[in-house]
């Protein structure tokens, strides 16, 4: 009688654990706190930059920007094996890939993608025959290796069937954005009135790095838009992209809000680790979100000096800034509340009115710590310069097309809110 009293009680005490856990906040808590680390720079390994001919008439390339494919082999006459590894370490686990692969005559194959030891697989496959358009690899040729699993939950390796032929495949983690998509891009907007296109230098290899000026007003009221510090975060720049657009459009609210602000964008800050196929760092071997205190960087550097110069030239305030990254799931990184910057309560009132306009939206919204390292950019924008600031993420896996409504509707909150 006694033990049933005893067996009764757990089951109750374990009920209620059951159900509070239930009633938790759902939402992803995000990464852990950044923690500061040297920023000096080191040095990255360079791929080898081939075709390969792997045998049994079957050939892999990653001879063109943005690609990422360290070693590859035949393992038999169906199995083709690639290893993916990083510029160097420590780093960040996101494992970008991308590489052309054909055959002199139509198979099916299996490919597996294998990673540095300790990296799970993160990215799910995209292929294209034309390097432009995109769709994800079909459910059903997706063979995650489940004994496989790491911490997290991913596994460490993935195969994938693929029908190859004469005609080139091409593999990647995410659709291919190098810097020369970015300079297409930009070219184009710049042939509207009321942009101009200009660069703040060059990068350590000597790529342009673009700022965009969208606007006719004098440099008194400004915001900042950046992105693709991290150049796997191809989904942050297309939130990004939606963005400026909605800021350039040809409206009423983005006329009088170009009347009144000027807008500056660099859209791609790291373009030498984009076009390098990196997972993380610039050439310096160099996470740059780190370097927004130390400025051991050459992009950084050329950033914060562009966006000094402004402010020294002018007598002007940059009252909002945003920098557009990727993670597992969608989060705002905000300035903690209780903090004033130049318009107080611009980005959580913009992140609320969002929620009108985007259907089921429910944002997860992670205040920064007060006393946290201040090396990120959005900590630059807020506490140098005093731009209401946030980190805008945008998960790996986010629809596309909610990418960009959510871009398109926070620039217009947030123009709405300025004029106000
Ligand atoms: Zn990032």
């Amino acid at each position: 009688m006694k033990k049933f009293k005893v067996n009764s009680l757990l089951i109750l005490f374990t009920s209620i654990l059951f159900l509070s856990a239930c009633n938790q906040d759902p939402k992803w808590k995000g990464q852990e706190p950044i923690v500061r680390v040297s920023t000096l720079t080191k040095p990255i390994q360079y791929q080898l930059k081939k075709t390969f001919d792997l045998g049994n008439g079957i050939y892999c390339s990653n001879d063109f920007d943005g690609a990422r494919l360290n070693g590859v082999v035949l393992t038999n006459d169906t199995l083709v094996s690639a290893l993916i590894t990083p510029e160097n370490t420590p780093i960040n686990g996101s494992p970008w890939y991308a590489f052309k692969i054909w055959s002199n005559s139509e198979k099916n194959i299996y490919l597996k993608l294998t990673y540095l030891e300790g990296v799970s697989h993160r990215y799910y496959p995209k292929l294209s025959r034309d390097g432009l358009s995109w769709n994800n690899l079909d459910s059903i040729n997706y063979l995650p290796d489940t004994t496989s699993i790491m911490e997290g939950g991913a596994p460490s390796n993935i195969t994938m069937k693929l029908s190859v032929s004469t005609d080139t495949l091409w593999v990647a983690a995410q659709e291919l954005i190098t810097s020369k998509h970015m300079q297409d891009w930009t070219d184009d907007l710049a042939t509207i009135s009321y942009i101009t296109k200009s660069t703040i230098g060059e990068s350590r290899d000597g790529r342009p790095i673009p700022v965009l000026k969208i606007g006719v007003a004098d440099d008194k009221k400004m915001i900042i838009v950046l992105s693709r510090q991290h150049p796997p975060e191809v989904t942050g720049y297309l939130a990004m992209k939606a963005f400026v657009e909605a800021i350039a459009t040809d409206n009423e609210l983005a006329r009088r809000f170009r009347d009144e602000y000027n807008t500056y964008i660099i859209p791609m800050v790291n373009p030498d680790g984009v076009d390098n196929g990196h997972w993380r760092h610039n050439t310096g071997g160099i996470d740059l979100n780190r370097d927004w205190e130390d400025f051991n960087q050459k992009e950084t550097t050329l950033v914060k000096a562009f966006l000094t110069n402004k402010l020294e030239s002018s007598k002007g305030e940059f009252y909002f800034g945003v920098d557009f990254h990727s993670t597992f799931h969608d989060i705002f990184y905000t300035i903690d509340p209780e903090l004033k910057g130049n318009m107080p309560g611009l980005v959580p009132d913009m992140i609320q009115a969002m929620t009108e306009d985007i259907p089921n939206f429910d944002p997860n919204i992670k205040p920064g710590g007060l006393d946290g390292p201040k090396i990120s950019s959005t900590s630059f924008l807020f506490y140098e310069l005093g731009a209401e600031s946030v980190t805008f993420e945008i998960g790996d896996d986010t629809p596309r097309d909610l990418i960009k409504k959510k871009g398109e509707i926070a620039a217009i909150k947030l123009m709405e809110l300025m004029l106000k």
